[in-house]
């Protein structure tokens, strides 16, 4: 269940039913799920303490490991490095606030809030509206 909606939020698909788009466009965040109707991030920045851990401890990481080993020994090959990762790591931006977004889904699947409900309706369940 954990790893299922981790693997959908990387994927950029919802993490309740992994059918619909976490993002419009290459990192435009989209309210709800289209499918399920999920509210991705039920309060502006509800998510946000998540994609620190996973946008900005990477980053951090990466810049302490240069400043300190390998960019003191290697300077091309520490700029080198730091260049690709850097890359890499706006590339995958998206999947990364994916696994945001399904860390606080989670988060909310297992501490429920009554005033957050968590769609229960599942793509295969007979839905109530036509
Ligand atoms: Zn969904």
């Amino acid at each position: 269940m954990i790893l299922t909606a981790l693997r959908r939020g990387i994927r950029k698909r919802c993490p309740h039913c992994g059918e619909g788009a976490l993002f419009s466009g290459w990192a435009h965040h989209l309210e709800r799920c289209a499918v399920c109707g999920l509210v991705y991030e039920r309060n502006p920045g509800d998510t946000w303490a998540f994609t620190i851990i996973g946008d900005r401890l990477p980053i951090a990481a990466i810049i302490v490991m240069i400043y300190f080993g390998y960019g003191r020994t290697h300077h091309v090959l520490g700029l080198i490095t730091f260049a690709v990762l850097a890359v890499v790591l706006v590339w995958t931006a998206p999947n990364r606030w994916g696994v945001g977004i399904a860390l606080h889904y989670l988060s909310r699947v297992y501490w429920p809030d009554p005033a957050d409900p968590v769609p229960t309706q599942l793509k295969n369940s007979p839905s109530p509206d036509p």
